[in-house]
């Protein structure tokens, strides 16, 4: 771990890691071999099958990355450009089209898109240009989080306590690195699902219970005198920062 540097395959590796990922298309088809396709590379995804359902969700929910087809019923694919552009100017939208024109292509860049890419098209293609639009971030991103002596690596996916590597769920790993990203402040229950879980699945605030419960009992913490997570009742939890890690 230590002296572990931002080697190149790290760069790479960081922008598959859990990012949540939204698509519009009214082609049913498509929008599940897509999802399918991109939850295999490990983005949590997210389908809206017209476009009002598309700005619904995307103004609700904090997608790092939207795909827009542009011909959708209810609402057109541009004017949901438009709306997210203006109400999630981070979030970044890829527009997936049939339209080849070229007027076409530039009315949606100048609608804030940042890539476009027409159908046909081959899916690998589509996850590069995804890698590339969600590597804009990495500036800002810290490859290894580290707490007091809890270190995460989400490039790996490991997960130390010291020297110790804790053996993590997939969903114990998520929920450790989203707290991580957010020392010392208090992330509710609804948070950890937005972000750790797809809206897809049913869920009850019980299992993220069960999973910080799960956590704890990996970092032999407890819920009567926590050293690592604390809960908040009623609000949600907060990993707890040593003084030497505060700002
Ligand atoms: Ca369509």
């Amino acid at each position: 771990m230590d002296g572990h540097l931002l080697s190149s395959s790290t760069i790479w590796n960081v922008v598959v890691r859990k990012m949540r990922i939204l698509i519009v298309e009214d082609e049913l088809d498509l929008a599940n071999a897509l999802a399918r396709g991109l939850r295999q590379k490990g983005y949590a995804v997210d389908i809206a099958v017209n476009g009002e359902e598309g700005w619904e969700l995307g103004e609700t929910n904090d997608y790092d990355l939207t795909i827009l087809d542009l011909n959708l019923p209810k609402l057109d694919g541009l004017e949901v450009c438009k709306r997210l552009r203006s109400s999630k100017p981070e979030m970044l939208i890829l527009m997936l089209t049939a339209r080849i024109r070229l007027e076409d292509k530039i009315v949606g860049l100048d609608l804030g898109a940042d890539d476009y890419m027409v159908k046909p098209f081959h899916f690998e293609e589509l996850t590069a240009r995804i890698r590339a639009l969600l590597r804009r971030d990495l500036r800002v991103r810290e490859p290894i989080l580290c707490t007091g002596d809890l270190k995460v690596d989400p490039a790996s996916r490991i997960a130390w306590q010291g020297k110790r590597r804790l053996e993590l769920t997939t969903k114990e790993f998520a929920i450790l690195e989203y707290l991580m990203r957010h020392p010392g402040e208090v992330v509710s229950q609804e948070e950890l699902i937005e972000h750790v879980w797809n809206e897809d699945v049913n869920l009850f605030t019980a299992s993220v219970r069960v999973h910080i419960h799960s956590l704890r009992r990996k970092f032999g913490d407890s819920a009567d005198c926590p050293q690592y997570i604390e809960t908040i009742t009623g609000i949600g939890y907060r990993l707890i920062e040593p003084e030497g890690d505060r700002p």
